[in-house]
């Protein structure tokens, strides 16, 4: 019979790799605990209308890119393209946003559905981030040294942060005005889909994939002079903070995001290491966004990094460190009359010594084929107990990896204060 495999750019994520990615998991959470932010865990699936509320009608994600199915009730629904909708959606509906302050974050997979390449899958995961109830910029600049720090503490290197400002809905109001007359005054050149966004959501058209659309797009006008004095303070305090953090950073002007929502603070951290994919964390301010979906008007500011990017990015740079094998496998020859011995020896280790990693040989085998298995674990020591052992109440202990210590035989009671003595002294 064919086998059955599985669905295009939605990946298995197989033993070997996943040490790196609990590595880079907990210290993500670690840190985020330090800095004071608090867990929330989400659903993966939520009315596809709060999607299109809050991401926007004209965008790749809800236009193109969104799971979305009818449940058996009839309503539309879609797997979660990215968290910070359903995030909002949580806090307005628990009333965890209003007059309060939230340091919040999730971690999941999320879904989209596009062309699947290096660093772009249909399922990959995030962990973001996001701030409700302060306006910033402090908090903007926090966030950064956040980031900064993260990657310092995981041994990457040339990551870059770009930012940018949206400015208030008001100068980007303007902006959007003025966007729209120089688009037009391209229209030749602009492919069928620029045309048909223009007059919508002309801001998207200036990361456009296509190379006319590009072109023309480099020549646009930015932002900047459309900046109001509200937007120019926000800007220039948080540069400031970022210099006296030695942050550094590129303004660039052309940086806008993906999603409708933002105002003011957006940025990327970019690595040039992994083509053409190389954006590991994206994020911004979105002050009009709770509000947007129905709750009181709050400002946020949030994240997302995209873990395979970043787990991808680890072992290009040969940061990974290799998991830790077994602190013991327990060799157990002599057939299947040691099995009850093996069994009641090994939880009575585990009694003894409640952050042991040990092994039990299970299946039996010969000496040579279980010693074989230990070595192939990576285990510090082997423990053999056969059938002489336990007629004498003894065990061996056999280094596997510390060359120069020889094997001892000891009596099986005085083997927990002995691993005890020994693995302390592990790094
Ligand atoms: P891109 O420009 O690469 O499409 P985006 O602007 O769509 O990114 P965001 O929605 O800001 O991405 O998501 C935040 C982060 O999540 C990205 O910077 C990236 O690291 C990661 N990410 C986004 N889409 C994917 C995907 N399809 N596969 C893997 N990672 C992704
Ligand atoms: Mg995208």
């Amino acid at each position: 019979m064919k086998a059955i495999q599985s669905i295009r750019g939605m990946h298995d994520i197989l033993p070997d790799a996943v040490h790196v990615w609990q590595d880079l998991e907990d210290r993500i959470r670690h840190l985020l605990e330090a800095y004071g932010y608090q867990e929330i865990r989400l659903p993966a699936v939520e009315f596809t209308e709060l999607f299109a509320r809050s991401i926007g009608d004209v965008t790749d994600i809800v236009e193109k890119e969104m799971y979305t199915f009818e449940d058996r009730n009839g309503d539309l629904l879609s797997l979660r393209p990215e968290g910070t909708a359903g995030c909002v959606r949580a806090g307005i509906e628990h009333g965890l946003l209003h007059n309060q302050v939230q340091r919040l974050w999730y971690k999941g997979p999320m879904f989209r559905h596009e062309r699947p390449q290096k660093g772009r899958y249909r399922q990959f995961h995030q962990v973001g981030i996001e701030v409700f109830g302060i306006p910033g910029p402090d908090v903007d600049a926090e966030l950064l040294a956040f980031t900064a720090r993260l990657w310092k503490a995981l041994g990457l290197r040339n990551l870059r942060l770009e930012i940018n400002t949206l400015g208030t809905p008001a100068s980007r109001a303007r902006y959007r005005d003025r966007l729209i007359a120089y688009f037009e005054s391209h229209r030749d050149s602009l492919d069928p889909e620029a045309l048909r966004r223009l007059h919508e959501n002309p801001l998207r058209l200036l990361d456009s994939k296509h190379p006319d659309t590009a072109a023309v797009a480099r020549g646009a006008p930015t932002l900047l002079d459309d900046l109001d004095a509200e937007s120019r303070t926000h800007f220039d305090t948080l540069l400031a903070q970022l210099d006296a953090l030695g942050i550094a950073y590129t303004h660039n002007p052309r940086l806008v995001r993906g999603l409708d929502y933002y105002t003011h603070t957006v940025f990327e951290w970019i690595t040039d290491e992994l083509g053409a994919q190389g954006t590991v964390c994206a994020g911004g301010r979105y002050d009009g966004l709770v509000e947007q979906l129905g709750g009181r008007a709050t400002p946020a500011i949030g994240l997302a990094m995209g873990l395979e990017r970043l787990v991808a990015l680890l072992i290009d740079q040969g940061v990974v460190k290799p998991p830790p094998g077994p602190d013991i496998y327990l060799v157990v020859p002599g057939g299947a009359g040691t099995g009850r011995e093996a069994l009641a020896f090994a939880e009575h280790l585990r009694n003894e010594l409640p952050t042991l990693r040990l092994v039990l040989n299970c299946g039996g085998g010969s000496m040579k084929a279980q010693m074989k298995k230990a070595d192939r674990t990576g285990a510090r020591y082997a423990v053999i107990l056969g059938p002489d052992e336990i007629a004498a109440g003894t065990v061996v202990l056999k280094p596997l990896r510390d060359s120069d210590a020889g094997q001892l035989t000891l009596a099986q009671q005085d083997l927990p204060a002995l691993m005890r003595a020994r693995l302390d002294r592990q790094p």
